[in-house]
């Protein structure tokens, strides 16, 4: 009851139209009921043959109700589309905003089929939340309330005698239905998610898939999951066609029992004979409201599991929250860090433990040391993806935390080793980094690049599609379309984490140079466990477990000949024996 309060709520914004259309939804079922009434009041009157004038306003509501019928039945469609996609659209953006602030670090525990699936399975599931679940009811209640009232006009007991049909065609059946196909709703959603999951999983996973040869396994399990999918729906569908039988068994029963009652009443002189046949096709016609309501239940069980879903994901609350109010926009980019620690959870022990450096305004400081050292957590924290809890960093002389995350950001550019290119052209994929910049930017940045050559090679230049995650470049291409991006963003602070990790000692070089040049004037952060060019650094910081363990130059801390002089041994000896 939470979940449906907190989804009508959700669709307050369309309140109007799901009203509209509903009212439509209830006249086009009315002009029905009418059509037929008025259509039988026809027939039986002019079975007496008289003067055809006597007809004329009965052929009239004949006409008017045809029209009437097709009119608010095109209108109820147009309205109850439009209001569906407007709900659809709403809930996706409202999603996304939730999601967004969520990023990376709540989203590491979902995989990307399984957001995938909630983001598009989920939500498009929900579009038969108005549709199937809040509509049908409401419209039968309103023809219910019309179709009572017009019977008890002419004779009370086969107005309850309806009423008793309807019921129990309208509520009995549906729960009969319900206890039938308890849990259903809830399995379908979770089997669609799973196999969402999946396929995502087998398609990202292609190569190893096959190279491993294990086709055969991931293949017996999407058919495991699309066998019990196709069941579940087979299911689905039994269920409807044998509630849309009881239905129309009751229907008929209705219409027998208002003929049973009325044809005395007419032998007996009490009631004309001429409505006999109009309360009766009046009675059989109102259960049109009726049809679609024994899968209200089980389009409500869907709806309420893909919204717990989504609801689970939004009501995360964000590792770093927004606080509300004034935030300062930095003016110097001198960075000091003084006793940072930082774990994942609670309990775990310290990745960061006491780091403590002073980085000055275009300065440059290179963190090193072996993998799990904590230099990643490190950046992570710069950018605020998680909240550090002991000690400071400071961003020219205030507390990074007085800074929005969008603006420090901002000010930052990074090139990962894992730079994520879009499956868009190459333009696209650049002006990601500034939308409005102008043909010499783009053409500035990508000559400091170094990637000029290599488009104007391209026989569609900017308009070359790079394939998903950029797979039709080279590592070297990637890096420097990562570098083009940071350059056009023209960050003043720039974080290089791993940038050169992959790539082949040669394009490393190459790649290297390219960044030296990035570096000019720029406060630098360089963090690697491959221990090259950084003889350019002002100061190196040697990481492990958590804590600098040693600290200087590229010379002094050679001359020290401590870990990192090892270090730098074993990786020098490595590379002369690779070349
Ligand atoms: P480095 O960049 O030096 O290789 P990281 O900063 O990536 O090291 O990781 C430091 C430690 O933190 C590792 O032990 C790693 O397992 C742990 N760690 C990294 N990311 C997470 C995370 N999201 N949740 C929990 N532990 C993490």
């Amino acid at each position: 009851m939470r979940i449906f309060l907190r989804l009508w709520r959700l669709l307050a914004p369309y309140r109007g139209f799901i009203f509209l259309a509903t009212i439509l939804g209830a006249l086009t079922v009315g002009s029905n009921i009418g059509l037929l009434a008025v259509s039988a009041l026809l027939i039986s009157r002019a079975a007496l043959h008289p003067p055809i004038l006597d007809l004329m306003t009965l052929i009239v509501g004949v006409r008017f109700f045809g029209i009437s019928r097709a009119v608010f039945r095109y209108l109820e469609r147009y309205f109850t589309h439009d209001v569906t996609f407007r709900i659809l659209s709403q809930i996706r953006v409202w999603f996304y905003r939730k999601l967004e602030p969520l990023a990376p670090a709540h989203l590491m525990d979902y995989g990307s089929g399984e957001l995938l699936s909630r983001i598009v399975g989920d939500v498009d599931t929900l579009k038969f939340f108005y549709l199937r679940v809040l509509a049908p009811p409401l419209v039968a209640f309103m023809v219910l309330l019309g179709v009572f009232l017009f019977l008890a006009w002419f004779h009370l007991q086969a107005a309850l005698v309806v009423l008793f049909f309807f019921l129990l065609a309208a509520v009995g059946i549906p729960l009969g239905i319900r206890s039938l196909s308890r849990g259903i709703g809830r399995r379908m959603v979770e089997v669609k998610g799973a196999l969402n999951v999946l396929l995502v999983d087998s398609i990202r996973g292609m190569t190893e898939i096959t190279a491993f040869g294990q086709g055969w396994r991931q293949q017996v399990k999407i058919e495991g999951l699309s066998r019990e999918l196709i069941g579940l729906q087979g299911r689905v569908a039994g269920f409807t066609g044998l509630s849309g039988a009881l239905v129309m068994l009751t229907m008929n029963l209705a219409l027998w029992c208002v003929l049973v009652l009325t044809i005395p009443l007419v032998a007996g002189g009490k009631l004309d004979g001429i409505y006999l046949a109009m309360l009766a096709l009046g009675a059989m016609g109102s259960f049109e409201a009726v049809l679609p309501l024994p899968l209200v239940y089980q389009h409500m069980e869907e709806s309420m599991e893909a919204a717990r879903r989504l609801f689970e994901i939004t009501d995360t609350k964000p590792v770093v929250q927004d606080r509300a109010g004034h935030w300062l926009i930095p003016h110097r980019y001198d960075l000091e860090v003084k006793g940072l620690r930082f774990r994942y959870r609670e309990n775990d022990s310290w990745v960061l433990d006491g780091l403590d450096f002073v980085l000055p305004q275009g300065g440059r400081l290179a963190i090193v040391g072996p993998s799990g050292a904590g230099k990643s957590t490190f950046v992570h924290l710069l950018l605020r993806f998680w909240e550090y809890e002991e000690g400071s960093i400071t961003l020219g002389n205030h507390e990074i935390r007085a800074y929005s995350p969008e603006t420090l950001r901002q000010l930052m550019g990074v090139v990962t080793q894992q730079t994520h290119i879009f499956n868009a052209t190459i333009g696209e994929n650049l002006l990601l980094a500034k939308p409005g910049a102008s043909p010499e930017e783009l053409v500035d940045a990508i000559r400091k690049a170094q990637l000029y050559d290599f488009i104007q090679s391209l026989p569609h230049g900017y308009d070359t599609y790079v394939g998903e995650e950029g797979l039709k470049l080279s590592g070297g291409q990637r890096q420097r379309l990562a570098i083009a991006r940071v350059l056009l963003k023209n960050a003043p602070i720039l974080i290089l984490d791993e940038a050169t990790v992959g790539l082949d000692p040669v394009t490393e070089k190459e790649v290297m140079g390219t960044i030296y040049g990035l570096m000019e004037g720029r406060t630098t952060l360089v963090i690697t466990h491959r221990l090259t060019g950084l003889e350019v650094m002002d100061q190196i910081l040697f990481l492990e477990g958590g804590k600098v363990v040693e600290q200087g130059t590229h010379e002094t801390l050679l001359a020290q000949k401590g870990l990192y002089y090892k270090m730098w041994e074993l990786q020098h000896q490595v590379l002369v024996e690779k070349t």
